[in-house]
């Protein structure tokens, strides 16, 4: 069975600390933060509530958000993005990271091609929470386990009443 990155978002308290790892490993982009960009990828995914009157995108003065008309999941462009957190104070379902840095373009590449044999990627060893896991995960609806691309997100599912 293929090895997979587990994150449970229930858990992660967005401290930071796996980024610590993450940020040494590119020695071309120092400030790579691959766990906040996985987070906002998740959030948009699976915490927001797509909401038909979206209080983030009215927030934004910047147009630096999108609401996909197929899903309705969330985009922010991070070119246009200022930084200036509107978009995070309105949201009554904390979906939109604090953390969000404009310009940067972080990524988390599951630290492909850079594991031995046995390794587990970076940032598993650093999250004090143990939050982030390495190993033979699958998607698992009735857990609330989520498979995205090759990551597999624990979180609380929520329904439309
Ligand atoms: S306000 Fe929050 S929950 Fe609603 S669409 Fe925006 S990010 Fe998603
Ligand atoms: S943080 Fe970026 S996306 Fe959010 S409101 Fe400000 S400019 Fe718009
Ligand atoms: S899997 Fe690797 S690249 Fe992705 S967030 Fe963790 S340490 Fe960074």
């Amino acid at each position: 069975m293929a090895k997979r990155l587990f994150i449970d978002l229930d858990k992660c308290a967005g401290c930071e600390e796996c980024t610590v790892e993450c940020k040494c490993s590119y020695p071309y982009h120092s400030d790579n933060n691959g766990v906040l960009s996985l987070r906002e990828w998740l959030h948009f995914q699976l915490i927001c509530r797509k909401c038909e009157d979206a209080p983030c995108l009215n927030a934004c003065r910047y147009e630096a958000l999108e609401q996909l008309e197929s899903d309705k999941t969330l985009k922010r462009n991070n070119l246009l993005c200022v930084g200036c957190k509107s978009c995070a104070v309105v949201c009554p379902f904390g979906t939109i990271c604090f953390e969000i840095i404009p310009f940067l373009t972080f990524k988390c590449d599951l630290c492909e091609g850079r594991l031995e044999n046995k390794e587990v990627p970076l940032c598993v060893g650093t999250c004090p929470k143990g939050a982030i896991k390495y190993g033979e995960f699958e998607e698992d609806l009735e857990k609330n386990r989520h498979k995205l691309g090759n990551v597999i997100a624990q979180v609380t599912s929520w329904k439309r009443e």
